[in-house]
């Protein structure tokens, strides 16, 4: 429910323009989203197994009696219900419809078996695959750091410059520098406060490389020749710093005060510490064990 007001505005719950569309959010988080499955669809895939369960002449009395009762000697694939139909066989009918613009009777009824999962992918269609879901959905991060950067690595953050682009608030400049436009790039790498920040950080965990902005640095942790682990860990790293910079972000608004870049960073390392103490994995090489507590 608060993920829910926090990301879709609407009369229940505030009246804010939303953060991320429903249809961005609603894929597999290899896809980009989050994971939700679209209920409605998901609900059509579901009927849609009764309406397979007649194309196939499954062995069952209530398929011995839609057949008697409704279909007769009629084609099931052209077939009409007439208004005395019940509510039900009704609706399973306009899902017949509904899997017509996907599929032909060949093709439904060579399913040997029937999957809702299958019948929903090719309902929902398929989506570009993103590059950036291992660092979003790392398991070392910490939880809330991964849904900031879900938003972060899409630009949907409400930055000083979207909100005076739709006119909600009068200055577009960054809240911790008031040099530039608060976009994302500039807030969490150009920033003088932030390039600080990521800086240390990099440095922190051995991460040398000169290159800025969020996603070009997940393809080069992606594509280091580390441990699992030393990516896992740099991911983390990379989370924590993005979400301190808008927490401190946060706090230049709210608090009228932006903690030092100093104890900012102290922060960032001891969050990143403790989180991945706390789930550290079973299989990590010694040589990595020892690296980690020397951070
Ligand atoms: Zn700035």
């Amino acid at each position: 429910m608060v993920c829910r007001s926090f990301l879709w505005s609407g009369q229940a719950y505030s009246s804010k323009p939303s953060n991320i569309s429903w249809k961005s959010s609603c894929c597999e988080k290899k896809e980009g989203g989050l994971g939700f499955r679209d209920i409605l669809t998901w609900n059509t895939a579901a009927i849609g197994k009764y309406v397979w369960a007649v194309a196939t002449k499954q062995d069952s009395i209530w398929i011995k009696w839609v057949s008697s009762v409704y279909v007769k000697d009629g084609e099931w694939w052209e077939y009409q219900p007439n208004n005395s139909a019940s509510w039900y066989w009704r609706k399973i009918c306009e899902t017949k419809e509904v899997l017509k613009q996907y599929y032909t009777i060949a093709e439904f009824s060579s399913m040997s078996c029937y999957s809702v999962k299958d019948v929903y992918q090719k309902l929902t269609g398929p989506k570009p695959l993103v590059h950036w879901d291992h660092m979003v959905w790392n398991r070392l991060n910490t939880p809330k750091h991964k849904f900031i950067c879900w938003m972060a690595v899409q630009d949907r953050l409400q930055t000083a410059a979207r909100l005076a682009r739709i006119g909600v608030c009068s200055s577009p400049n960054c809240l911790l520098c008031d040099q530039q436009e608060e976009v994302h790039d500039h807030l969490f790498f150009a920033c003088p406060y932030s390039k600080r920040c990521i800086e240390e950080i990099k440095s922190w965990v051995g991460f040398h490389t000169t290159h800025s902005g969020l996603q070009i640095l997940i393809s080069r942790i992606g594509n280091s020749h580390q441990t699992k682990f030393r990516r896992q860990v740099w991911y983390a790293a990379l989370a924590a710093t993005v979400y301190s910079v808008w927490r401190s972000r946060n706090g230049s608004l709210w608090d009228k005060c932006i903690p030092t870049v100093h104890s900012t960073v102290t922060r960032i390392k001891q969050i990143v510490r403790d989180r991945i103490r706390s789930v550290m994995p079973r299989k990590v090489s010694r040589k990595d064990s020892l690296w980690f507590l020397t951070l």
